[in-house]
């Protein structure tokens, strides 16, 4: 007989005691019970495991998990046990004859969930042992791995297809039904895993990126230690974690918070392991109120009554900024998430690209991930808005909590200035980055300025009433917006895009709230 819905939220029920499915949870399930090749995204804590083990339990035959990581499997493998679910893994830390053990459960219909890291799939001698499992459902976890595109590219994710190409041509075996999750993709990255995971006229399902609780807030050019350490005295008693780019960076500041008589923990890889053990514990049993990390910090905690996620620094990109943040406000209570940033951000991050030894053309595209998360820093629309439409989630709604959706400050037209930037990078024949640019609006008379002749330009100096800061900010205003483009690499380049043509030609007017620090009175000197 068919398996219907209701079946599937008997077994939500009876097994994990939920009432009910969540909006994507159910879309997915539903295609896979009509057994439809499925991706799913969704962040994390959104649900995914459920998304695939309903549905595993569900139907006859073993359910196949790709997972990367030891840690992770073994965390689920015990929740499942713990359910009373018959499930197993088998990774690099077990013998062949435990391995064997299990294989042999498994192929006698004693477990119904078999978590495998993907290196497995290149052995021919778990391929032969694998027909004999009647794998009914193959489900990838962390899919974005398979994907060079992906922030976490790994080689052995590459294995899948070829392993469910052999198990389908085997003369005792056939292709199971496949679904892939991850919580981080972008659309690029989507088709990359729907075509090298080879999936058949797969359903996608991207949802749960809109976290109603969380109000998102980018700041520039606050005095970063100063507001950090007010913004913590005024949350004495919140849980919150501060995320800063470096250990260094992080010492910095755990060292002001603790000057200042807050009780602050501290968390970064140079650490010593029961160092960090003890910050962790010490957080999430609310010994320490406020913790200063490193990105390193955070990987499978479950803390639900985090208030706010402040970032010191810009992190590399969306996916990394959406995991971290999404750390506030597990439990749904309104929490907060701050961005404070700094044009040295910018200067960071491509010190981090420079560093990596790698493609040129991966860099170029670690540049363009990095320019998308310095355009959230820039944008003037709802950043929820900003995130949901980065991950291919599209919800024009704003958000109405984020730092822009609250912004009361009142339009102001700036076509004219607008219209000097776009002629002045008009002559200076589309070929330079932003502050070479922001420098001759200025007025500057610096060598480069001079070599280049730009001082002779009759937009030399058209913005001169402006700083070279607000002129700068203004330009990645209007990159964020759409009017101007940036070419990849290290030093990019500003062009002009077409609705900028537009304002030139007088035929498109410019309207902005106005960046902190282009104050109004400022440009109604103009
Ligand atoms: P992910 O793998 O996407 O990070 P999990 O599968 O670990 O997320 O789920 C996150 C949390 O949400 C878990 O504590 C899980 O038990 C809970 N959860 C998942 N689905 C539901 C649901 N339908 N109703 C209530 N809680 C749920």
């Amino acid at each position: 007989m068919a398996i219907t819905m209701q079946d599937a939220r008997q077994v939500l029920e009876r097994v994990y005691g939920y009432e009910q499915f969540r909006d994507g949870q159910k879309l997915i399930i539903e295609h896979l019970i009509e057994r439809k090749d499925t991706v799913g995204i969704m962040p994390t804590g959104g649900g995914k495991s459920i998304c695939y083990q309903v549905p595993a339990l569900l139907q006859h035959g073993l359910t196949l998990v790709i997972s990367p990581l030891i840690s992770l499997m073994k965390d689920q493998v015990d929740a499942l046990t713990s359910l009373g679910v018959e499930a197993a893994y088998i990774n690099s830390s077990q013998d062949t004859a435990e391995v064997n053990r299990i294989l042999r459960r498994a192929q006698a219909g004693e477990i119904k969930l078999l978590y495998v890291a993907p290196e497995r799939l290149e052995s021919d001698w778990f391929l032969e042992r694998a027909v004999s499992l009647r794998i009914a459902f193959l489900a990838v976890d962390e899919a974005h791995c398979v994907s060079q595109w992906g922030h976490d590219f790994r080689t052995s994710y590459r294995a899948i297809a070829p392993f469910v190409r052999k198990l389908a041509a085997h003369e005792f075996g056939e292709r199971p039904l496949i679904a892939a999750f991850t919580a981080t993709a972008t659309p690029e990255v989507t088709e990359d895993i729907i075509r090298l995971l080879e999936l058949q006229s797969p359903e996608k399902v991207i949802t749960g990126f809109k976290r109603d609780n969380l109000a998102f807030t980018v700041l520039r050019g606050e005095d970063r230690s100063a507001f950090t350490l007010q913004y913590v005295k005024d949350r004495a008693h919140q849980s919150g974690i501060i995320y800063a780019s470096t250990r260094r960076e992080v010492e910095n500041i755990h060292e002001q918070l603790v000057k200042s008589g807050i009780k602050a923990g501290r968390y970064h890889a140079g650490l010593s392991d029961e160092e960090r053990e003890a910050m962790q514990e010490a957080f999430i049993y609310d010994d320490v109120r406020v913790i200063v990390a490193t990105n390193a910090f955070g990987m499978g905690i479950d803390k639900s009554n985090v208030r706010y996620v402040l970032h010191y620094n810009m992190p590399k990109h969306m996916e990394a900024y959406v995991q971290e943040a999404g750390r506030a406000g597990r439990d749904g209570e309104p929490s907060e998430c701050v961005l404070l940033f700094h044009p040295q951000d910018i200067v960071t991050q491509k010190f981090f690209i420079e560093q990596n030894e790698t493609t040129p053309e991966r860099k170029a595209h670690e540049y363009k991930k990095v320019q998308l998360m310095i355009d959230y820093c820039y944008t003037p629309e709802c950043l929820q808005t900003y995130m949901l439409r980065y991950f291919g989630e599209h919800d024009d709604t704003p958000c109405m909590m984020c730092g822009n959706c609250k912004d009361e400050r009142e339009q102001v037209d700036i076509t004219i200035e607008a219209q000097k930037i776009f002629s002045c990078i008009y002559r200076m024949n589309q070929r330079f980055g932003v502050s070479m640019i922001a420098s001759v609006l200025k007025g500057s008379k610096n060598k480069k300025v001079i070599q280049y002749g730009f001082d002779r330009l009759s937009t030399h100096g058209e913005l001169r009433h402006m700083t070279e800061k607000a002129i700068s900010d203004l330009i990645y205003v209007l990159i964020a917006d759409g009017f101007l483009g940036l070419s990849e690499g290290q030093y990019p380049t500003v062009r002009l895009l077409a609705p900028a043509v537009e304002v030139i030609k007088g035929e498109r007017k410019v309207q902005q709230k106005v960046a902190q620090s282009l104050k109004p009175k400022t440009l109604a000197a103009v």
